[in-house]
């Protein structure tokens, strides 16, 4: 016959059947429990009944399997032998409590019932053993208020209306009695009177529910292992589940084990603590206990915890006395266990203790929570310590703790507390506060005054980008993860929140209306960037350190096991200083039109209108000998910031028309300087007007129709990297053709790459020159013809935010007006803009790669895209067989974090294939 099912695991006294490897089969809580009883560690003897029975419940009409009730009698019949009371003995009665434990933690949405066993039977027992009634009373009071509450009410399906529920009216019957004796706590009511307490309790359960209180430990026991499985399902675990995305196959685990008090006098205390400090990481003991009380003491924050010892005592708890000091003996095996469970699990705990009598037990343990700075200096010095190596180091720190290291940020205290205004999309990171501003000329003004401000726009556009740099964040109401304000922000690494739909801007008012509430000019907001949180008034910031030495060592762990190269999009000399700092190691993508914005753009810009606006190609030939001399510069200046990286070049994409003046002044100007009148000015800008500019006269059609544009930026890339090369210099450019559709496109363009090369050798008195010439594949049939493209291109980069855009037909910049509601009805899983949709933006990267390497089997390929900095895109990159990506210089710590994880995690996958091979 078949051996029966195991569905309960025993844990006690040195033996345990499960294992912390079995979070799946005994949820976390009991896979722990039963490691800690393997290691030698005191625990109170108990047994798990596995998530298994939970799936079994709900699939079969919430009955249990048969065997379950033979195995659980046998395990407590061991915790009984063990602990030698007899659970329901009235002669000398064992007390158990009852736990949910799931795989993932999910804190205090699931039951718990404490002080099972105690009935009219057993209580004279527990008095005798314990001398001391009023803690006996005292629990039972405990027991019959939680278990009415979550086994006979909720996981009895019962909605009492409002505050009518059986937790408050015997909380109202406590606060009667406390009010006739004249108690002021609880702590106040004598044995007696607690005792009379429990018998109102247990009329007021019989009038309310309609059933007697369960008088049988039984009884007790089977309500309360029923409920933690109803529990699963109720309403705040599910949607916490939902939130944190956790499947709701998975089912949680119940915990029954003997109980062991904190409560039973001077002798007695319980506590929570860090092995190390979760807010810092530093490598102190960390944290916190109370003599005379019961573990939701501690956290409920009823009663001032004390500090667990003398070194982490606080300005606040200097005067309260510490564990080490109070119970020293107690305290020193503490601190041994501390040890050997951070040996053993090679992470920071988080445990769970009791003394009962000063007998210290051991409750809990779990890897414990900690902040972006804890988690990257715990990594670091474990990894010194020898503790984990640079694999696991590395898989220690998420990108989103990273990111806390790396901008300033909304002090987190300051954020619990704030208002929230309204919430949009997190398009820069970090935080700031400032003052309200309406428009650029408005965000320069204030800040030449010393002032901080928050620029807030409907939307951006480059005339802005001179106030965006001077505001603390920027605020927008329209526009995705890749409209213009958005990829500006990113660039520099400013705190942004787009796509904020509630907020009704009105620029000429200088208001801004959310929900009914109207701010003003001046008034103060703070925005957390990394979420997309906009805060009414002024939060306190907190600032990174650049030069963290922590932060450099844990990055060099992520070089050195990372396979995907990381560069960053860069477009000047300025940005590419920065993108070194955090680690590129070349630039992915120069985009050469963001030298017409901002300082010190005027004089290039108005070259560039000038051989925008020329109509003959004479005239444009002239306009772009004039304008050779600033592009020639700006390039060379970011090549010599590289130093010999590789830089890739763009050539201009934006359709013309974004260039044109708009003001008269400037229209002014330009006419005289061209020798026309204001109206030809006017009529040639309206002549660029496209009815679908993104899909105009763009990339490289604009080189196809004039070759002469495409000419002057490739002989300013060569001349400025041989001129490097004349002074000792190192220089690799690769040019980069954009929104290419066909390889002739690429033919076209490369005969003139040939041509100008030809006459820089020549100037140069060069035999060669190193650079290479690519494309983007930002056009779904570029990335079809990938075999083709790849004849000429020597590169590739995938430009995902167009190929998103023209993969979908969704516009990435008036997404904000749909995408809200197709995250709502999960029509898409996530927003196509911020993370590569797989299933069919990927297939066609994949699909580009696997053909473009079928020609060119060396094939370089990047990706430039927004989403070179997305975490999840990223791990995508790799498995796709890319070479490097390409962000912003502020997200390249983040795509080396990421880039070394995704690195570990397909490491090990191979390997557990290799060795389930061996075993076949
Ligand atoms: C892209 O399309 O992904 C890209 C990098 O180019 P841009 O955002 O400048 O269009
Ligand atoms: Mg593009």
């Amino acid at each position: 016959m078949a051996k029966a099912k195991k569905y309960v695991y025993f844990f006690g006294a040195g033996k345990a059947d499960g294992r912390a490897d079995m979070k799946e089969l005994l949820g976390g809580k009991g896979a722990n429990l039963a490691e800690m009883v393997s290691l030698g560690i005191p625990v109170p003897a108990g047994f798990t009944i596995t998530t298994e029975v939970c799936t079994a419940y709900y699939e079969n009409r919430r009955k249990y399997p048969k065997q379950l009730k033979a195995q659980a009698d046998a395990a407590l019949a061991r915790v009984e032998k063990i602990m030698a009371k007899g659970f329901g003995d009235p002669a000398n009665p064992l007390l158990v409590s009852c736990r949910s434990g799931a795989r993932a933690s999910m804190p205090g949405m699931m039951e718990t019932v404490l002080n099972i066993g105690l009935t009219t039977q057993t209580i004279p027992g527990v008095i005798a053993l314990t001398k001391n009634p009023r803690f006996v009373w005292d629990a039972y009071r405990r027991l019959i208020m939680m278990y009415s509450d979550v086994v006979m009410e909720k996981a009895a399906g019962i909605e009492p209306a409002e505050d009518q529920g059986i937790r408050r009216q015997l909380e109202r019957v406590m606060d009667q009695v406390k009010r006739q004796v004249s108690a002021k706590s609880d702590t106040d009511l004598s044995a007696d009177q607690l005792e009379t307490l429990c018998r109102h309790f247990r009329d007021k359960v019989q009038e309310v529910i309609g059933k007697p209180f369960p008088d049988d430990a039984q009884e007790q026991l089977w309500g309360a292992v029923g409920a933690v499985f109803q529990s699963w399902n109720g309403r705040r675990a599910i949607s916490y589940r939902r939130i944190e995305n956790i499947p709701d196959s998975w089912g949680t685990a119940v915990n029954v084990q003997a109980m062991v008090f904190g409560n039973m006098g001077d002798d007695s205390a319980t506590g929570v603590a860090f092995t190390r400090n979760p807010a810092t990481g530093e490598n102190v003991f960390f944290g916190e206990w109370l003599t005379n009380a019961q573990g939701e003491d501690v956290v409920a924050g009823i009663r001032t915890p004390n500090p667990l010892n003398v070194s982490t005592k606080s300005e606040h708890t200097a005067h309260l006395a510490s564990l080490e000091e109070a119970m020293p003996e107690t305290y020193k095996q503490l601190v041994a266990i501390r040890n050997r469970l951070e040996k053993h699990y090679r992470d920071m705990q988080d445990i769970e203790f009791t003394i009962e009598k000063g007998k210290l037990w051991m409750l809990q343990t779990r890897t414990g929570k900690r902040t972006g700075p804890a988690a990257v200096r715990m990594a670091v010095e474990m990894m010194r310590e020898r503790l984990i190596r640079k694999e696991a180091a590395v898989t220690r720190v998420t990108p989103a703790q990273l990111d806390e290291l790396l901008h300033r940020i909304l002090d987190p205290k300051a954020e619990k507390n704030a208002r929230v205004l309204a919430k949009g999309l997190p398009a820069g990171p970090g935080g700031a506060a400032g003052r309200l501003i309406f428009t650029a000329a408005d965000a320069v003004a204030w800040t030449e005054r010393g002032e901080e401000v928050v620029l807030c726009r409907e939307e951006t556009n480059p005339e802005d980008v001179e106030g965006m740099r001077v505001a603390s964040a920027i605020l927008t109401a329209r526009g995705g993860m890749t409209s213009h304000a958005a990829l500006v922000a990113r660039g520099w690494g400013k705190c942004c929140i787009v796509g904020c739909g509630a907020l009704h801007v009105d620029a000429h008012s200088k208001t801004v209306t959310v929900g009914g509430h109207t701010l003003r000019e001046g008034d103060w907001v703070s925005c957390n960037g990394s979420k997309g949180v906009l805060y009414v008034g002024k939060l306190d910031t907190v600032d990174p350190d650049p030069e963290n030495p922590l932060l450099v060592e844990f990055l060099a762990a992520c070089d050195k096991v990372r396979k995907l190269g990381v560069r960053a999009n860069a477009d000047s000399p300025h940005d590419a200083a920065t993108a070194r700092k955090f680690g590129a190691e070349g630039i992915g993508l120069l985009r050469t039109e963001h030298m017409f914005y901002g300082e010190g753009a005027d004089v290039p810009l108005f070259k560039l209108r000038k051989m925008i606006l020329s109509k003959t190609p004479e005239e444009r030939r002239a306009a772009c000998d004039e304008l050779f001399p600033h592009v020639k510069a700006d390039i060379k200046g970011t090549l010599a910031a590289m130093d010999g990286l590789p830089v890739t070049i763009r050539l201009l994409d934006p359709p013309l028309h974004e260039f044109v003046p708009q003001g008269e002044e400037k229209q002014r100007e330009l006419a005289q300087s061209l020798g026309i009148t204001l109206e030809d000015v006017r009529a040639r800008a309206e002549a660029l007007h496209e009815s679908n500019p993104m899909m105009g006269h763009r990339g490289v059609r604009l080189g196809i129709t004039y070759p002469e544009v495409s000419q002057m930026q490739i002989r300013a890339i060569l001349e400025a990297a041989a001129e490097l090369r004349a002074e000792g210099k190192k220089a690799i450019p690769e040019i980069m053709i954009p929104v290419t559709c066909t390889v002739n496109e690429l033919k076209d363009q490369q005969a003139l790459v040939e041509k100008v090369k030809a006459e820089v050798l020549q100037k140069f008195n060069l035999k060669k020159l190193d650079f290479l010439v690519g494309t983007m594949i930002e056009i779904p049939r570029a990335a079809l013809t990938a075999n083709k493209m790849a004849e000429v291109a020597e590169f590739f980069s995938f430009g995902t935010n167009d190929l998103t855009q023209m993969g979908f037909g969704f516009s990435r910049d008036d997404i904000g007006a749909f995408m809200p509601d197709y995250l709502a009805k999960k029509i898409v899983d996530a927003d196509p803009f911020q993370t590569i949709d797989q299933e069919g933006v990927g297939e066609l990267i994949k699909v580009g790669i696997e053909r473009g390497r079928a020609t060119r089997p060396k094939l370089k390929v990047g990706i430039c895209g927004e989403h070179g900095g997305d975490p999840a895109s990223i791990h995508f990159c790799h498995k796709a067989g890319m070479n490097y990506v390409s962000c912003s210089p502020f997200r390249v710590p983040i795509a080396r974090l990421a880039a070394a994880q995704i690195a570990v995690k397909d490491a090990a996958a191979k390997k557990g294939k290799k060795s389930k091979k061996g075993k076949r």
